[in-house]
């Protein structure tokens, strides 16, 4: 018989229950304060044979078919094309690839329109979101929310641009992205997207976005004029779901490559900060997916190596910029629905958060900590180690890896060594080196040619690793700004009322 999959999503903090896709993909963070997890994930089962003829949009299909249970095979359907053939990416039939290089095989996730792994979720979600709204007849526009430590503003300012009914706010760390990533936000086109530096570093700016949703008075304030707030981060279940694809796609890549039997294991090794892209790898491995370990690599705000080591989830510690910003995160918000997951105990979760909220720090007991370390292995690569890494990768095996990529690659040569495992292993290779390229430079030439500024670098490195830069980059020092707002954290929901007071 088949499963009703409908009105099943939860939080994870146990206030709500009976939740639909399009409502949890419309609201992004439950009322709770809580995440929305697919309550009925272990009773979902994908078959990976049926899988190996399909293309990436086919497995994607079948994939959202199962998790987006008010949507319609034809609206999942339509939503999937809009995203991946249309050419948005490099390619309409293989979105991403799968690389060898030394002993590992590198999942390159960034041939989208803005060069990072986000483009596999902020591509499709604004579809999603559109459909929901349709679903669930809002009678209001909605206001994308989004705080981002680089490469998420970019995506979604590019997946929301000119969208009808949908309105976006980014608010990035000043002073905590790269000249690169800061001039793509800047230079974002659309009459319905905003861009606000904020004075401090990315927690604080998701702090700041977080009070703003749930401040409710603001909220009632927001919903009078029209407006209805919701979420691209991945705290939203809409960016989730599209990166568990992926992980079964690649899987069946390497099936046909000849490098595994399907039905073999493979480890995963996710360069991670908010923890969603391997929470989606995860998700796959619950539903399905032969997954023998997933490892957990960090930069050196190593938070969540020390927690998959002690039990301990301790975000009281210097904060470190890094030359792989998007994972310079202290609050890995998405760890939440793995401990749900483990648990199965919501009281305990809303605990644990309020614990971290008041204190800084929580720890789960014993038998959760041998739960999570069973399935994930956590390690981190200080600034050298990054730099060492993409310098071997290139100069040994002529394969040119930005510094997210960099720091997992060194972290899994640090699993093997300490567990001696030789699983054939996918390493998420989440950026496109051009995006970080003077940091990419750097490490492999050492120092920057004087008179070369960031942009002129993305040349020097194409001139000297004979590598193409991508599209999407080319000519971007040339764009005109058409953003320039910078406010202090408390000032955030004076900036979002601005942007809306010039929409109406
Ligand atoms: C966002 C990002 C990550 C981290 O992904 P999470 O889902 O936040 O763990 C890693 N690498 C790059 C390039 C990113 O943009």
């Amino acid at each position: 018989m088949p499963i009703d999959y409908r009105d099943h999503y939860v939080s994870t903090r146990g206030s709500e229950q009976n939740i639909t896709a399009s409502q949890a993909i419309i609201a992004g963070l439950a009322k709770d304060g809580g995440l929305y997890v697919p309550s009925f994930i272990r009773d979902c089962h994908f078959d990976i044979k049926n899988m190996l003829p399909q293309s990436y949009s086919q497995v994607a299909q079948t994939v959202f078919n199962a998790f987006l249970d008010d949507f319609s095979p034809e609206q999942i359907a339509q939503c999937v094309h809009d995203a991946y053939q249309t050419g948005l990416f490099e390619d309409n039939t293989y979105p991403v690839r799968v690389q060898k290089a030394k002993d590992r095989y590198f999942l390159e996730l960034y041939h989208g329109p803005t060069c990072a792994f986000k483009d596999m979720a902020l591509t499709i979600l604004p579809h999603f979101m559109t459909n929901a709204v349709n679903i669930q007849n809002i009678g209001r526009e909605i206001v994308i929310l989004t705080a981002t430590s680089g490469d998420t503003g970019k995506a979604a300012l590019s997946g929301f641009c000119d969208v009808p009914g949908i309105d976006i706010i980014v608010y990035y760390p000043k002073d905590g992205v790269s000249l690169v990533q800061e001039k793509q936000m800047l230079t974002q086109p659309g009459q319905n997207t905003c861009v606000v530096g904020v004075r401090g570093n990315f927690d604080d700016t998701q702090n700041g976005v977080k009070a703003i949703f749930s401040d409710q008075a603001l909220n009632a304030e927001i919903n009078a004029k029209g407006f209805q707030l919701s979420s691209a981060n991945s705290i939203n279940i809409g960016r989730l779901l599209p990166q568990v694809v992926y992980y079964f796609y690649s899987y069946c890549e390497l099936v046909r490559q000849g490098a595994i039997a399907c039905g073999d294991p493979v480890n995963f090794v996710v360069p991670t900060g908010n923890f969603g892209d391997i929470l989606a790898g995860y998700y796959a491995a619950l539903t399905g997916l032969p997954v023998n370990r997933f490892v957990c690599a960090s930069n050196a705000n190593r938070v969540l190596t020390d927690f998959f080591e002690t039990g301990e989830y301790d975000r009281k510690r210097p904060f470190y910029k890094t030359m792989s910003p998007s994972m310079d995160i202290l609050i890995s918000s998405n760890l939440e629905r793995l401990l749900y997951d483990v648990s199965k105990d919501p009281e305990t979760v809303a605990q644990w958060m309020g614990t971290l909220q008041s204190d800084g720090s929580y720890t789960v007991p014993d038998a959760i900590k041998a739960q999570t370390q069973k399935a994930f292995w956590g390690g981190f690569a200080d600034e050298d180690q990054t730099s060492a890494a993409i310098a071997d990768m290139f100069k040994s095996h002529g394969y040119l890896i930005d510094p997210h990529t960099a720091v997992a690659s060194c972290v899994y040569d640090q699993y093997q060594k300490a567990t001696g495992d030789e699983t054939p292993t996918i390493v998420l290779s989440t950026a496109s080196p051009y995006k970080f390229a003077t940091n990419v430079y750097k490490s492999i030439y050492g120092d920057i040619p004087e008179h070369l500024d960031d942009f002129g670098v993305l040349s020097a490195l194409s001139d000297a690793t004979s590598t193409a830069i991508p599209k999407p980059l080319a000519g971007l020092a040339d764009r005109p700004n058409r953003h320039n707002h910078v406010c202090d954290v408390d000032e955030m929901s004076g900036s979002l009322q601005d942007f809306l007071s010039r929409l109406k």
